[in-house]
């Protein structure tokens, strides 16, 4: 830090405002272009967010075999997992099948 002083004390007026000159210069275009960038990114994020809520529409739902509450994005679901899925079928299997005995 100290060093920059005392280069800068050492230019001259006409060299300082020539780098002054390059540095906004090229430093102007990075700076729009990372601007357009976030912007960019924070119109898509908050597109994408607006989409995925539609897209994703949850649903709650009661487990027709263990009763447990859940939420699911289809809209017709009985189950709150496979395992519960295969569990009531087999169960209301039997039942069907005990009743025709
Ligand atoms: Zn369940």
């Amino acid at each position: 830090m100290g060093d920059d002083k005392i280069h800068n004390l050492e230019m001259t007026e006409e060299e300082r405002n020539r780098r002054r000159k390059n540095l906004s210069e090229k430093a102007r275009p990075k700076a729009i272009e990372w601007h357009k960038s976030e912007e960019g990114k924070k119109w898509h994020k908050e597109h994408y967010e607006e989409v995925k809520e539609k897209l994703h529409k949850k649903y709650n739902f009661k487990c027709l075999q263990c009763g447990k509450e859940f939420v699911s994005i289809q809209k017709n679901s009985k189950y709150c997992c496979n395992a519960c899925k295969s569990k009531h079928y087999r169960k209301t299997h039997k039942y069907i099948k005990v009743k025709e005995e």
